[in-house]
């Protein structure tokens, strides 16, 4: 193979030499998003009144969501308890459950345990929220005494979104995207 003086590849920086060796076989593909807060509106699917999820990761094999919910009004989303553990990050606006006195402010990180029963609230004077959730296991919808009245999870977050994605023109099977 011909070569040109002068072009041959430098030798990479000791501090930037890529892993050399293969990946483990069966490992699950990576999964990239660059536009969490997505511009294009097909993306947000309506959960509720002035409410939208962007699906980001839903892992069935771990039972575990992770999504952006927006929520474009104030009072009181609903009320809801948890069987897994939840991690959220506040990117706009703020909220705060009626159970507890700290407010989830822009920038915030939560971390909801669990077990625990908490009612989601938007106040008057937030105009716009939207934070990343991940949310492992069900979410169970309750009255303020505690007795069930829905609930969702992985699976009934993919429905709801597949549904979504056909009815908009991008297909049901976009939501495979999102899935590992
Ligand atoms: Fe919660």
């Amino acid at each position: 193979m011909l070569s040109t003086p002068g072009l041959e590849a430098a030798a990479p920086r000791p501090d930037r030499v890529a892993y050399r060796k293969p990946q483990p076989w069966g490992m699950t593909p990576d999964l990239v998003i660059a536009d969490a807060c997505a511009a294009d509106e097909r993306l947000w699917v309506p959960v509720g009144p002035d409410t939208w999820s962007r699906p980001l990761h839903l892992n069935v094999t771990g039972g575990w969501y992770t999504h952006v919910l927006r929520v474009r009004r104030s009072g009181v989303l609903q009320r809801h308890r948890h069987t897994g553990q939840v991690h959220a990050f506040v990117i706009r606006g703020r909220w705060h459950y009626l159970e507890h006195d700290w407010f989830a402010e822009e920038g915030s990180y939560i971390f909801e345990p669990p077990g625990e029963t908490h009612t989601l609230t938007v106040p008057d004077d937030c105009a716009e929220m939207i934070t990343l959730f991940t949310v492992h296991g069900m979410l169970a919808y309750v009255d303020p005494d505690g007795n069930v009245t829905g609930y969702d999870d992985v699976f009934t977050r993919i429905e709801k979104y597949r549904a979504h994605f056909e009815a908009v023109g991008l297909g049901a099977d976009h939501v495979r995207h999102f899935m590992r």
